[in-house]
């Protein structure tokens, strides 16, 4: 089984400053991640999303916060049609030490030991982190990188100034 690994915060929902988070009410879709997600999809990618949810364990939002954003995001994307596998999140501070937390491989371990058919060679990470894309590396997956301004000479890593881009590699 082939997987689609999306980083949450700035690739599928807007992302914020840390100290804003406690704030959202509402997720906010970025524009052609729904269509995104749906493709993938139908070209059969399970679809998991692993975050890095330090806001948690370093106080700036209470784990019943994260959830109500995600359920509400989850309920957005199955309304569009689209059926998200699994979510991930690392609660830990950065200064924990904890495995999970990207570029750890902790979440996608996670999903490997859940899903076990998954097959990383067939699988890819979508993100807009450097850190999306050192943990693309360390698992020797593909990773698409959504961010203009970015390099890399890494030839696993390609970069797309936006999302909605990777529909057209894809279909
Ligand atoms: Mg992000
Ligand atoms: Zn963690």
């Amino acid at each position: 089984m082939k997987a689609a690994f999306f980083d949450r915060d700035g690739t599928i929902i807007r992302d914020y400053p840390d100290e804003d988070w406690s704030h959202v009410q509402d997720p906010e879709f970025i524009d052609g991640s729904l269509e995104t997600l749906s493709v993938l999809r139908k070209q059969g990618y399970h679809i998991i999303i692993i975050t890095n949810q330090y806001l948690i364990n370093e106080g700036y939002i209470t784990f019943a916060q994260y959830k109500r954003i995600n359920d509400k995001m989850l309920d957005n994307i199955r309304e569009y049609g689209v059926n998200v596998a699994d979510v991930f999140h690392c609660p830990h501070r950065r200064d924990e030490g904890c495995v999970c937390i990207k570029p750890n491989k902790g979440m996608v371990d996670q999903a490997l030991k859940k899903y076990p058919k998954i097959n990383l060679s067939e699988s890819f990470i979508v993100g807009d982190s450097i850190s999306d894309m050192e943990l693309a590396v360390r698992c020797r997956m593909k990773g698409y990188w959504i961010s203009p301004s970015a390099r890399s000479n890494n030839p696993l890593i390609t970069r797309v100034d936006h999302i909605k881009e990777i529909i057209l590699l894809f279909e």
